[in-house]
Parts: structure tokens; sequence; C-alpha cells
């Protein structure tokens, strides 16, 4: 799941940052309303958390773009102020949830997870493969039938290969997507995850869905 925080403050930037990462998100953070916009049209996110109060643009602008070029990722915004009539505003405008500031991550985490139950993602929520199935709401992986036990990047590194199944992945793009970093020569840490996941879901089965392809990266697909 890969969620745009657009939130000016940095420490709340980078708590809520920080929270998500944690809770198996992969995050992208924008500090200012235009930023925040391009991001969201560029990319697509499982949902947008949205700061009201922002520099450039405010998160009402954002969001009345987005709902005008016809993105309908689920928004939640954050507002500083509990008056009825900025929440009668957001929804409106298409919002799908609010928050009043100061509020607990732990909130936050459970109106998220609400938001991504119910939609309106367009987005798959299983995705299957061979006997492969992924269920990107538990975050529960099985092959046939039985659970795989990933940790919550191995999930993540899982889902993307499985999102773009059949699709050579370079190490650099997966390093950006499931690490969220830039690891330049150093994607070392791609094969070892790699290895790692390929010990949980391939090893123990006959048929081989993640395969290298030399000198360019990584597919998973079902046949060679
Ligand atoms: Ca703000």
């Amino acid at each position: 799941m890969r969620i745009l925080i657009v939130e000016d403050e940095t420490k709340t930037a980078h708590f809520l940052k920080k929270g998500f990462s944690e809770a198996g998100f992969v995050v992208d953070v924008a500090t200012d309303g235009l930023d925040g916009l391009y991001l969201a049209e560029e990319v697509e996110f499982d949902l947008i958390v949205l700061d009201v109060m922002l520099p450039g643009l405010d998160g009402w602008q954002v969001l009345m773009r987005l709902r005008q070029t016809g993105n309908q990722t689920p928004v939640l915004f954050l507002t500083a102020r509990d008056a009825i009539h900025e929440r009668v505003r957001g929804f409106e405008l298409g919002a799908d949830d609010y928050l009043v500031k100061p509020f607990a991550f732990s909130e936050l985490l459970a109106r998220v997870r609400s938001l991504l139950r119910r939609g309106p993602t367009r987005s798959q929520e299983t995705i299957r493969l061979a006997d492969l199935e992924i269920d990107l709401l538990r975050q529960r992986a099985t092959r046939a039938g039985r659970r795989l036990e990933l940790t919550s990047k191995e999930f993540v590194l899982l889902s993307l290969l499985a999102r773009r199944a059949g699709e050579v992945l370079s190490r650099t793009l997966i390093a950006e997507a499931v690490w969220d970093m830039n690891f330049d020569s150093d994607t070392n840490v791609v094969d070892v995850n790699v290895r790692r996941l390929r010990s949980k879901v391939d090893e123990p089965f006959p048929l081989k869905l993640i395969h290298t392809v030399r000198g360019a990266g990584y597919v998973l697909e079902s046949e060679q």
C-alpha cells in the first residue's frame, strides 16, 4: 500500500512518515500543496493524507483539482479546526474522511485502514498468480492455500512484483519503491531481500515464480 502525506509541519510529517512506514506502508511526503498535487497526479497512491493549511495550494484546492481531473484516490484530510462548515466543505469537495488535529496516530491509522477497506479504491484487493494469492488489505499471502510468513517489507516487495507481474523490474526501481530510498550503485539490499523472499515463496514449491533476469532485474511470472 502506497500512501501520500501532504503536510508542511516538518515534525508532524516526520512522525506520520515513520508511523506509516512501521505499519508497512510505502510513504511519500510533500511539504506544500503544489508538490502534493504534482505527486498525486504522477504516482498512483492508495490513499492521501492531506493537511488543510498548506503553503502553495491549500488542502481544499489540492482536493478540488484532483477530483476535477477524475482522480478518485481516497483522501483523508487533517484540519486544525473542528468547525462543521470545514468538514462539510471537505466532503462536498470529495474528501472521504477527516481528522481534527491534534490526534493520536493509532486513530489516524485506524481511519486509514477503514478507508482502504471500504474503498472507493479501484485498485485490486487480491492478486492471484498461479497458486499464489496476495490479499493486499489484510497483508497476507498464500501459496497453494498455505500462509507465507513474510515481514512487512517482504510483503511490499512481493506485492510490487505481483502488481507488475510479467514485467522486469530493475533493482533501482525496486529499491526506490520498497525502501523509498535511492540506493545508487548499492542495490545489494534488493538481492538479499529477494533471496529471502524466494526462500519463502518459491523454495518449498515446485513451480518457481520469482525469476532473475541477468543484468536487468527481477520478474514474477508463472512460466519460464
Ligand atoms: Ca499545515
